[in-house]
């Protein structure tokens, strides 16, 4: 007891502003243990344990797959899906960009 009064003394006698003065007028009435029951805990703690499948099939979602590839219906070079193709500047079956060199 002699101790949380000296403690308290010190927290006085110090010039404490901001969150730490607002902490102080919080617990100043409170023991130490009751200091820390007032907070719940402070890490999330999983319930269960995660089966081999869940983390397997979490882990292969974030797998890295190859670009799809397929053939521009224009000039047919290799492009990727859904992208403009870099050689003709065709996209969908119309040009949209005018390649230099070509034009
Ligand atoms: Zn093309």
């Amino acid at each position: 007891m002699s101790t949380e009064q000296a403690s308290y003394a010190t927290m006085n006698g110090s010039q404490s502003s901001g969150i730490a003065c607002e902490l102080e007028k919080i617990f100043r009435g409170l023991s130490f243990v009751d200091f820390l029951l007032s907070y719940p805990p402070v890490m999330g703690v999983p319930k269960r344990k995660t089966s081999k499948m869940r983390l397997r099939t979490r882990k292969a979602a974030n797998r890295w797959h190859r670009p799809q590839l397929t053939k521009c219906s224009q000039c047919g070079s290799t492009v990727r899906g859904h992208s403009v193709c870099p050689s003709c500047g065709y996209y969908k079956g119309r040009q949209v960009l005018t390649v230099e060199g070509k034009a």
